[in-house]
């Protein structure tokens, strides 16, 4: 059986984050901007923090605005320590503080092994690990800066790190991509383990396939995609609004006693759908 239809839709609780203010790196394509439209939907204020694409990232402002809720556009490259410093202190002066982060911005420079170039592996280094510990450690500043403000939220702040299935499962062809998300997994639970006794949560998401402009390929013929489907138990590939709920419930008080977490969102792809018939 093949199933067809995707994320649903309209199931996000508008008054849950009220009052919290969100910054999204990467929000102006595919997973940030679906959740940069998520996070605005339940109620939270949101920087929309964009590299390229202007026109896009004004108008997810747009879209996110048209919920009550404030939203900003931010150009800042997550990978360069002088950007996201002067990006972080341009929030907390505009909108008086960061509550939610969610570290989302990433790209694939894909080679086979030999022929992969040191620029290829450094550049997905630089924006997938390094972006994040950049982007993570300013806001964890403005977190113990603040302090827990109850009527706002039970934690300090949070922090919501994309990884991937790829954290876990070997990708031959993207040994800097499945590196980066590797690092990603042991940089978000140490910094869990290090931040958990300021009321800092710190968990990840890791998508499976999702349909965003970073895997066209995988997706966008009926052939690529039956191959995909083969990897997916559930039977469909993911939306961006799929992992858009997963972080807004993480970023909740629904969630708070979640410490360290990594929440798989990808239709059972880490269950090795090959032994559902042969092993
Ligand atoms: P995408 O290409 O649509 O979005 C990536 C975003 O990151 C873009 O807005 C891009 O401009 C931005 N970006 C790239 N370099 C940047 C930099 N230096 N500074 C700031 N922003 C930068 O792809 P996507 O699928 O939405 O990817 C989002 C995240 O989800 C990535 O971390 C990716 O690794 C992860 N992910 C995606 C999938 C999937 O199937 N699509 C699966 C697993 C993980």
């Amino acid at each position: 059986m093949t199933v067809t239809e995707g994320a649903p839709r309209g199931v996000i609780p508008t008054q849950l984050l009220k009052g919290q203010k969100a910054l999204v790196t990467g929000a102006n394509s595919g997973i940030g901007k679906a959740t940069a439209i998520g996070l605005g939907r339940a109620g939270a204020d949101v920087v929309v923090n964009y590299v390229a694409g202007r026109e896009e990232a004004e108008e997810v402002v747009r879209e996110i605005s048209g919920f009550g809720v404030r939203a900003a556009a931010y150009e800042a490259d997550v990978s360069r320590e002088d950007q996201v410093v002067a990006m972080t202190e341009r929030m907390v002066q505009e909108f008086g503080t960061i509550d939610i982060l969610v570290a989302n911005a990433g790209l694939q420079r894909d080679a086979p092994f030999t022929e992969m170039t040191a620029a290829q592996w450094q550049k997905v280094l630089d924006v997938n690990l390094t972006g994040q510990f950049l982007c993570a450690r300013e806001a964890t500043k403005e977190f113990l800066r603040r302090g827990v403000v109850p009527e706002v939220s039970r934690a300090a702040g949070k922090i919501i790190c994309m990884s991937s299935v790829h954290q876990v499962i070997p990708w031959a062809g993207h040994v800097n991509y499945a590196s980066s998300k590797g690092g990603v997994q042991m940089m978000m639970q140490t910094l869990a383990q290090e931040l958990a006794p300021h009321r800092i949560r710190v968990n990840a998401v890791a998508p499976g396939a999702i349909r965003t402009p970073i895997n066209r390929s995988a997706w966008d013929t009926p052939e690529a995609e039956k191959d995909l489907l083969r990897l997916i138990p559930y039977g469909r590939v993911g939306d961006p609004e799929d992992i858009a709920h997963a972080v807004v419930g993480l970023a909740s008080d629904l969630m708070d006693y979640v410490v360290g977490a990594t929440l798989y969102v990808d239709g059972g792809m880490t269950l090795f759908p090959g032994f559902a018939t042969g092993g």
